[in-house]
């Protein structure tokens, strides 16, 4: 199929060059020359601008942009993709945004006729790279079943959440577990250890018991409990700070233009801007523990 990418950064990049291993055939746009190159040598057809990859042949489109102003701007703008695409090429946009603007952005869409579904990931640059994301998607039925031969070219599970904007509600209640439960279990492990105990058998007792959660087994954030994980290497790679913030930022707007209180979640967006503002913010987001250790 042909396809049109923009936004070919840590997840984008590796997302795409998967889509040519599938044998599709690319058109795609990037500000940034340097990651357009690794796309050009694998294969692919370089443009310009959004507008000339929705004047390409492209049967769909795929957006992975960094937040919801880049979306509107790639999207919505006088020289954007609605502006320019023909009429009946699907469009999907995998970046992670809040819901509200996901569904503005579609219901524009739809309104020209171009189906559009939301569809952000999980699985970080690894799973981008691995080819096994799980794909988070709001649309209609059929736009998913559309969708989802192509998606599994980029990842493993492909998870339709309902209506459109529902991919990014999925996400963002998630990645709020995940800032909570991850600050949880730095303040579990570090009053453990401050009261006398091994942080390896306490964790292991943690993960046997009704403590247990994937911030605790699978991403300590405790150093010396886990081998292979940010905590074991000075929490260089893995998720960042700065981005579990910006997670939280979409979470906690969600939940205003609902009037849904999340308690937990606002703290946790707290913690997280403050340890950022202590620069911070390229750290692993498991490096919160920080915050209990005395070292912010
Ligand atoms: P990134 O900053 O590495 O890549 C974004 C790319 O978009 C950049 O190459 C940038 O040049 C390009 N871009 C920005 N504005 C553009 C425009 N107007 N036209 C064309 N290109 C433009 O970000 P990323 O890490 O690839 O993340 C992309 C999205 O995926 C974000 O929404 C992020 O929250 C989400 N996400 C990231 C991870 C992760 O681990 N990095 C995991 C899950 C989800």
């Amino acid at each position: 199929m042909n396809i049109g990418f923009i936004g070919l950064g840590n997840m984008g990049g590796p997302m795409a060059l998967n889509l040519l291993k599938a044998g599709h055939q690319l058109t795609v746009f990037d500000l940034v020359p340097a990651s357009v190159q690794v796309l050009i040598d694998a294969g692919a057809h370089a443009v310009h601008s959004p507008a000339a990859v929705a004047r390409s042949d492209a049967q769909l489109i795929i957006t992975m942009l960094p937040a919801a102003r880049h979306v509107k701007a790639v999207y919505l703008a006088e020289d954007g993709l609605l502006a320019h695409v023909t009429r009946g090429v699907r469009l999907i946009d995998s970046s992670t945004i809040d819901p509200m603007t996901a569904r503005e952005v579609a219901a524009k869409a739809a309104e020209q006729g171009n189906p559009m579904i939301d569809a952000p990931v999980s699985g970080g640059t690894a799973g981008a790279a691995a080819g096994t994301l799980t794909f988070m998607v709001g649309g209609s039925e059929a736009d998913f079943a559309h969708a989802q031969p192509l998606l599994a070219a980029m990842g493993k599970n492909i998870v339709h959440c309902g209506a459109s904007g529902n991919g990014q509600v999925a996400k963002v209640a998630n990645n709020m577990l995940l800032g909570i439960s991850m600050i949880g279990v730095a303040e579990a492990m570090n009053l453990g250890v401050a009261l006398g105990m091994d942080a390896k058998v306490l964790a292991g007792v943690i993960n046997s018991s009704s403590g247990r959660c994937w911030s605790s087994d699978t991403y300590n954030p405790f150093p010396g409990v886990l081998e292979n994980v940010p905590a074991a290497r000075g929490y260089s790679g893995g998720f960042g700070a700065n981005l579990m913030l910006k997670d939280l930022g979409l979470a906690t707007e969600a939940a205003k233009q609902v009037q849904q209180p999340v308690m937990l979640g606002a703290l946790a967006q707290q913690l997280y801007q403050t340890f950022s503002a202590e620069g911070n913010g390229d750290l692993d987001f498991s490096a919160i523990i920080q915050l209990y250790s005395g070292k912010v």
